[in-house]
C-alpha cells in the first residue's frame, strides 16, 4: 500500500525522470501507480496485454513472453531469449522497484539529505524504467510465423507509415539504418508523438526516452549487444534483418489505434 509520501514522491519523480510521461500516460499500468488507480483488465492486443501484466500488486513485474524462448528460431535462438528476458529484462524490473523504494525511505529522512545519493537514484530510476518499457513492448511486438511475425504491415498502421516516411519500405530502410547506427548500448524506437499526431523513428542511447517527450514506443528493436552476441556475435545488421522476420505487424497496429485513440 503506498502511503502519501511515497505517491507524491512517484508524482514528482517517477514520471519527470523517465521523460516518457505521455508513454505512460497512454499505457495505464504503469501509471497506475503513479495515479493510484486500478490497472486496467487486460485486452487490446499483445502490448496492451504486456503492460498490464508490466506492473501488479503495487509493483513492477516481468511479464511472461507471449511466446515459447524457442519460438524465434532460427532469426532469435532460445538461448538468447531465455538470458534477454529472465535475467537483463528482470534486473531492469528489480533495478526499478529497488530504486523507487530508495527515494521513498530516502524522502522520509530528517535533514537536508544528500543531494549526490538522490542524483544517483534518480539516474537509477530513469535508467530501469526505460529498460522495463522498452523491453515489455519490445517482446510483445514479435512473434514466430505461425503466429502472425513478418509478413508486411496492414491497415491503418500501413497508411501512418506511408504518410509519415513515404512508403513502407523507407521506413524499413531508415529504421534498419537508424538500429546500425546506434553508438554502443541503445534501440531503434518506432514512436507516436501526440503533438502532430506523427510517426517517428527515434534512436535511443541506452534506455533514455528522453529525446522526445510523450513519446509512445510502438516498435522498439533492441541493439544492445545482450540482445544479439550469442547467435550473430559482432553481426548486428544480420540480427537486424532477421528481426524484421519476426516483427508482429498487428501487434504495432493495435498499439498504434491505442496510442492514437
Ligand atoms: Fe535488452
Amino acid at each position: 500500500m503506498l502511503n502519501e509520501l511515497t505517491r507524491r514522491n512517484l508524482l514528482t519523480g517517477v514520471v519527470p525522470a523517465l521523460g516518457v510521461a505521455g508513454a505512460l500516460a497512454a499505457w495505464g499500468p504503469l501509471v497506475g501507480q503513479v495515479s493510484a488507480q486500478a490497472v486496467p483488465a487486460a485486452g487490446g492486443g499483445p502490448v496492451a496485454d504486456a503492460m498490464a501484466a508490466a506492473f501488479k500488486d503495487g509493483e513492477y513485474a516481468l511479464p511472461p513472453l507471449p511466446y515459447d524462448y524457442a519460438a524465434l528460431e532460427p532469426n532469435i535462438d532460445a538461448d538468447t531469449m531465455h538470458l534477454h528476458h529472465d535475467k537483463h529484462h528482470q534486473a531492469y524490473v528489480t533495478g526499478l522497484n529497488k530504486a523507487i523504494k530508495a527515494i521513498a525511505e530516502l524522502n522520509a529522512t530528517a535533514g537536508p539529505g544528500n543531494p549526490s545519493l538522490l542524483t544517483g537514484l534518480q539516474e537509477d530510476l530513469s535508467f530501469n524504467a526505460g529498460g522495463h518499457l522498452l523491453h515489455t513492448v519490445f517482446w510483445a511486438t514479435m512473434a514466430p510465423p505461425s503466429g502472425g511475425g513478418g509478413g508486411e504491415p496492414s491497415g491503418a498502421l500501413t497508411d501512418a507509415i506511408t504518410k509519415d516516411f513515404g512508403s513502407v519500405e523507407t521506413f524499413r530502410t531508415q529504421f534498419s539504418r537508424v538500429a546500425a547506427g546506434v553508438k554502443g548500448s541503445g534501440w531503434a524506437v518506432l514512436a507516436y508523438l501526440p503533438l502532430g499526431q506523427k510517426l517517428m523513428i527515434l534512436q535511443v542511447k541506452q534506455h533514455d526516452l528522453q529525446l522526445a517527450a510523450g513519446a509512445v514506443p510502438l516498435l522498439p528493436l533492441d541493439v544492445w549487444e545482450h540482445a544479439y552476441y550469442l547467435k550473430y556475435k559482432n553481426l548486428r545488421a544480420d540480427y537486424v534483418k532477421a528481426w524484421w522476420n519476426v516483427l508482429n505487424w498487428s501487434a504495432v497496429d493495435q498499439a498504434l489505434a491505442k496510442a492514437s485513440a
